[in-house]
């Protein structure tokens, strides 16, 4: 416990997940009141304020999972919700493999494949991209995976809110984990992944 680097999951009070919040984040919406209720373990205990009536020191416990008053803005929830596109979710949702020879690569060695090519009116979005180490992507060139005889190993899927806070978490914790899973959707390729 007290690893301050341990991120804690903010959700609405609904219990859908909205993002990743570090232990400054944490505390001050306690501070604010703003914490509805909280689910999963104790990650730390911080030290708040002096009372000015007893000199007492507050304790905030901080738990992995908090939930919040207010509406999200902007309709996570929904399915007409698209996350942001970067290839850093982008890698993470095919788990740094290259979708067409299927080898695992380190980030700097991975690039953003569209596979209808942008050439060829080609959106940038999430169900037109892949994963793609260079050398693929530079044999690919700007042919489809058709053209280019380089089938596709993996469909692409445009992540929801709930998978898309998965993939951008650093290191989430089992509690989280389960959280964040019961609300992939049924289909999604990401439970798979996260039950290994
Ligand atoms: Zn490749």
């Amino acid at each position: 416990m007290n690893d301050l680097s341990l991120q804690v999951l903010r959700t609405d009070a609904s219990g859908m997940p909205l993002e990743w919040i570090d232990y400054r984040d944490a505390v001050r919406l306690y501070h604010m009141g703003l914490v509805a209720y909280t689910c999963g373990s104790t990650l730390y205990r911080v030290h708040g304020g002096i009372s000015s009536l007893t000199g007492a020191q507050s304790i905030v416990e901080v738990n992995s999972i908090l939930a919040t008053y207010g509406h999200s803005s902007c309709r996570r929830g929904t399915n007409n919700y698209t996350p942001p596109l970067n290839n850093d979710t982008l890698f993470r949702r095919d788990a740094h493999l290259c979708m067409y020879c299927g080898e695992h690569f380190a980030p700097h060695d991975l690039s953003r494949d569209h596979i209808t090519p942008s050439s060829k009116g080609g959106p940038d979005s999430w169900n037109n991209v892949v994963t793609a180490c260079k050398r693929c992507n530079h044999r690919k060139g700007n042919l489809s995976p058709e053209q280019a005889n380089m089938p596709l190993l993996a469909v692409p899927f445009t992540p929801t809110h709930a998978e898309y806070v998965y993939l951008q978490g650093r290191r989430i914790l089992a509690d989280q984990m389960e959280f964040l899973k019961a609300h992939f959707p049924r289909r999604s390729p990401l439970h798979e992944r996260v039950s290994m």
